[in-house]
């Protein structure tokens, strides 16, 4: 007998000592799995952040892709917008459809979500259940004192731009994810596909630093496009300074630039501050143990410049686009 669609949310979804409050939920969560709606109650001043992501099977990760792996990867890419605003994670919902009701892929999805959801300090308080083409639709909810958030639209004129990590490694390793064996490098790239690290604590530490923030999922040029556009500036980035990891260079060669510019799924964040607040942004870095690099420099004419190491014009790659 295939479990009931009550018994799967009860078996895999619903976790807590008692019928109410999930276990380790954050004290924001008054009720969490098992009423009509879940309640958040958020600290006093605070505003609630809310953002959703879609995957598709075949479109936003391969088919047979395993269930740890995707669970952990989907939830990460989506507090991933949390952390770009500066905001707390405090829960996500789960709209999860199933083509069939496999206990043996449930088991370690919902495992590896629960864990995924404890690393980043949020539980899960909701969701629903339907039958068709595996699909995961997440809606994350955090917090942050009311006007902290980080948004795209504080872009000056003057400001540094500097983005977090490594990048252009997750763009690397799908390359190889037919490959049956990887190298050490390799191996590490696919890594930052497998398992991103939404940067919460950058994103935390940067309220009141950075004046304006996005995360890289669609590449550097297009998501730096987008902070360009909803402040009305242009700027310019300096191609030699991009962070480029020796396992990239060594593994993508002449295409690592390429891959650093246009490549997404790293998911570390692009963000501007004015020149007084480099200091702080280096302490942030050292604080954090997390390399932060200045890359370019926000201008008042519009458009997007990439500058080579002779001062010359290079060419950027277009983000991805679903339509
Ligand atoms: P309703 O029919 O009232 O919308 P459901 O029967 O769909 O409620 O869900 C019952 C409870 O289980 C609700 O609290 C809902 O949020 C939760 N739930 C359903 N599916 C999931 C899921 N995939 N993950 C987490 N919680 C879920
Ligand atoms: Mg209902």
């Amino acid at each position: 007998m295939p479990l009931s669609e009550f018994e799967l949310i009860e078996r895999f979804f619903r976790r807590g000592v008692n019928a109410s409050r999930p276990a380790s939920a954050p004290s924001t969560v008054s009720l969490g799995i098992g009423d009509d709606c879940a309640i958040l109650t958020p600290p006093p001043g605070e505003q609630l952040l809310i953002s959703v992501d879609t995957l598709v099977e075949g479109v936003h990760f391969p088919k047979a892709f395993h269930p740890a792996d995707l669970a952990r990867r989907a939830l990460a890419v989506c507090v991933s917008d949390l952390a770009a605003c500066g905001a707390q994670p405090a829960a996500y919902t789960l709209a999860l459809t199933l083509p069939e009701v496999s206990e043996a892929w449930l088991a370690p999805f919902a495992e590896a979500l629960h864990q995924a959801g404890a690393d980043f300090g949020m539980a899960l308080i909701g969701g629903d259940t339907t039958k068709g083409p595996l699909t995961l639709s997440f809606q994350v909810m955090g917090f942050a004192p009311a006007g902290a958030a980080l948004l795209r639209s504080g872009a000056e004129v003057g400001d540094n731009i500097y983005v977090s990590g490594y990048l252009g490694e997750a763009r690397a390793a799908l390359n190889w994810l037919d490959q049956p064996q990887l190298n050490g490098h390799q191996a590490q790239l696919m890594q930052r596909y497998l398992a991103p690290q939404p940067r919460l604590a950058l994103g935390l530490a940067l309220r009141g630093v950075a004046s304006a923030a996005v995360d890289i999922s669609d590449g550097l040029a297009a998501d730096l496009g987008h902070i360009l556009a909803a402040s009305q500036v242009g700027a310019t980035l300096h191609s030699e300074r991009l962070p480029v990891s020796p396992a990239l260079r060594g593994e993508a060669g002449e295409q690592a630039l390429e891959y650093a510019l246009g490549g997404g799924d790293d998911y570390e964040l692009c963000f501007t501050a004015p020149p007084p607040h480099h200091e702080q942004v280096l302490a942030i870095s050292q604080t954090i143990g997390l390399p932060i690099h200045l890359v370019g420099h926000i201008e008042a004419d519009s458009g997007l410049r990439c500058l080579n190491d002779n001062g010359q014009l290079r060419s950027l790659p277009g983000g991805y686009q679903h339509f």
